[in-house]
């Protein structure tokens, strides 16, 4: 796949698992796009941080 920002650009993908759902970091290495996907869906910054966010809350409560 190529990047949907200047479609010539390989993204680089780096893997997350955040409340047990797989999600994708992509960054593409000609123009610096970055977007997420998750389970296959294209997500967008405020649902992965707010999945983070949850995340570190649960950890804090133990
Ligand atoms: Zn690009």
């Amino acid at each position: 796949m190529s990047c949907p920002e200047c479609r010539i650009g390989r993204p680089v993908e780096i893997n997350l698992a955040v409340e047990g759902r797989a999600l994708r970091m992509r960054r593409c290495t000609r123009c610096g796009e970055r977007w997420w996907d998750r389970d296959g869906e294209r997500v967008g910054i405020g649902v992965v941080l707010s999945g983070i966010a949850s995340q570190a809350e649960l950890a804090r409560r133990g």
